[in-house]
This record gives structure tokens, C-alpha cells and sequence, in this order.
């Protein structure tokens, strides 16, 4: 459970303004720090609360709340899960979660499965362009075997020296069309908010701006996630351009939605926003948190 929802943020400021972190790694996924590491940082930033949202596990969620507690940070139980929309990957995030919900657990259980089938087939993929050995170091670089990711491929790929920087491991090689590139099957859209649902959670759909889809599209993706009972959208996030808040509150806007805010932090150095230091949701949000505080 959260502690937070007996918790309330200053009430003489605005709702937008209070430092809400809402979508964070650990190494519990593909992020480099611990649950506690994570929750020390969110302790030095001074955050009103900070989620944890690994892929597709909430293993970390135990050991983040007991950093949590003693270092008197609120923590918002999370998980970020990977679904397949027709050929397009999105991420969908859970928050205020029970993480001990049956039907989330089986869903996510579920969606792991297959992660290190595709480990094998991006590493015979590598091996073939010249880059032998990979899927036995990017499993030495995940915490876990079953939540091997593209991330520890391309950390591999960027320390070895093969590309510049992960960036340019995923642009190169590991992106979609590129040539390590492996489809996979995720959770369905449906699935997924209805396991978040089931376990008393928000669904929010995580960094839109990066699934490159045209207006028609993109409009099609928020009806149906609305009416499938999502109900909100990361418009401030690490994984958008500043430039990118404005769309995407107009469209948190038009379409109904509450607005969320999250770093996407998965390392230091690694990421453009350490836990809670990215910009404030813009003030016309109305902020995902408002359900559970003030
Ligand atoms: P996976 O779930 O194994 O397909 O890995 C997806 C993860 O790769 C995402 O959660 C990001 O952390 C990372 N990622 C995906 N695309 C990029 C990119 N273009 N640049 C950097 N990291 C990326
Ligand atoms: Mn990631
Ligand atoms: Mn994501
Ligand atoms: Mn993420």
C-alpha cells in the first residue's frame, strides 16, 4: 500500500506545482540503481512522493518502501507494462497499485515470460552484424535473468565500445527496422488496464510522444484507452522534449485525461532528469495526484 494516501502536500500552492515523480527504475528492471539507492535520491531531490515503475515487475516495491519509510519519502507503488497495439509497443504505468493483486501478478508473470527467448535471438542477431557474445553480457549486466532488456544490450554495445552511446546503440542497431531489432508479443491494451484496474490502480499511458504515430492514429490510441478506462498521460516526462509538454497537455486536455509527471529516470548520467528535477506539470494540468492527495 502507499502511505501517501493519508498524506497531504502543501496546501497553499497549486496542485501542478507540488513535486510529484511518478515513473522511475531500479536495477529490479532496466534501471542502475537499487530500490534503496533510488529512494535516497528521491530523499536528497526532497520529492512530495516518487513512484517506482519497473517493466513489467514489482519486485523492487518491497525493498523501496523499507528505504522509504526510514528515510520518510512517500512511495507510490508502481509498474510500467509492456503492451502491443497492432505493431506499435507502449507502455502503460500503473500507479497506487496493490502490487500483491492476483490478477496483476499473473498478468505480469505472464508478460515476462519470452524476454529472454528474444535475449537469445538480439544476440544471434548481433553475433551476425559482428557482435559476438552479447546475450551473455547483457545478462551479466541485468539483476535478472527474466527481465533482460534491450536497455543491458545497449549498455553493453555503448561500454565495449561498439557505438558511442546507448542512443546510438538503439539508433544503429536494437531501434525498431534496425537490423537487431526482435518484434515481440506484449500484453494487449486491454489486459494490461484491466489488470491495473483489478489491483485498485490509475492507468496512465506513458511518454505518448514517443511512439511516432500520425494525428489519426494518435487520436484513435486515446479514445481507445480512454474507453478501455485509462485516465491519464504523461505530458512531462524525461522521455519528452520540453517542446513536447504543450501537445501533449492540449491533448490530456481535449481528450479528457488527467495529466502525470515522471522522470523516466533509469541512471545517473543515463537520463535528462534525476528523480524530481524535472520541469512542473504546466498549470491548466489537472494532475493525476489530485485523486489521492490534498
Ligand atoms: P525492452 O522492453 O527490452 O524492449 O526495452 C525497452 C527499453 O529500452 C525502454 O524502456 C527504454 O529504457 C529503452 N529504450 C528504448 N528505446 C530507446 C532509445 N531510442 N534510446 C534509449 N533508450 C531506449
Ligand atoms: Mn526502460
Ligand atoms: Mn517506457
Ligand atoms: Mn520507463
Amino acid at each position: 500500500m502507499s502511505d501517501f494516501a493519508t498524506i497531504s502536500t502543501d496546501s497553499s500552492k497549486s496542485p501542478h506545482l507540488d513535486n510529484f515523480d511518478l515513473h522511475n527504475h531500479s536495477t529490479c528492471s532496466d534501471g542502475l540503481l537499487s530500490p534503496t539507492q533510488l529512494m535516497e535520491l528521491a530523499a536528497k531531490a526532497g520529492v512530495d512522493a516518487i513512484a517506482l515503475t519497473d517493466h513489467d515487475t514489482t519486485d523492487g516495491l518491497a525493498e523501496a518502501h523499507e528505504a522509504a519509510k526510514r528515510l520518510g519519502v512517500n512511495l507510490v507503488d508502481g509498474v510500467e507494462i509492456s503492451v502491443s497495439w497492432g505493431v506499435t509497443t507502449l507502455h502503460i504505468v500503473g500507479l497506487w497499485i496493490d502490487p500483491n493483486a492476483p490478477e496483476l501478478v499473473a498478468g505480469l508473470q505472464s508478460v515476462r515470460q519470452g524476454r529472454l527467448d528474444r535475449a537469445r535471438l538480439i544476440g544471434e542477431a548481433l553475433a551476425k552484424i559482428g557482435f559476438p557474445h552479447t546475450y551473455e553480457a547483457a545478462l551479466a549486466l541485468a539483476s535478472n535473468d527474466a527481465m533482460v532488456s534491450r536497455t543491458h544490450f545497449a549498455r553493453y554495445l555503448a561500454d565495449s565500445g561498439a557505438v558511442k552511446n546507448i542512443q546510438a546503440a538503439f539508433d544503429k542497431y536494437l531501434g525498431k527496422g534496425r537490423p537487431a531489432y526482435v518484434p515481440h508479443r506484449w500484453a494487449g491494451l486491454e489486459e494490461a488496464i484491466t489488470w491495473i484496474k483489478a489491483a485498485g490502480g490509475i492507468a496512465v499511458l506513458a511518454h505518448p510522444g514517443r511512439y511516432d504515430l500520425k494525428p489519426s492514429i494518435r487520436d484513435a490510441l486515446l479514445e481507445e484507452f480512454r474507453s478501455l478506462g485509462g485516465e491519464a498521460i504523461e505530458v512531462v516526462t524525461g522521455s519528452h522534449r520540453p517542446e513536447e509538454y504543450n501537445t501533449w497537455r492540449r491533448l490530456a486536455e481535449e481528450h479528457g485525461f488527467l495529466a502525470s509527471r515522471g522522470a523516466d529516470f533509469h541512471g545517473p548520467g543515463e537520463s535528462p532528469y534525476e528523480p524530481g528535477e524535472l520541469p512542473p506539470l504546466p498549470a491548466s494540468c489537472v494532475p493525476v495526484w489530485s485523486k489521492r492527495a490534498h
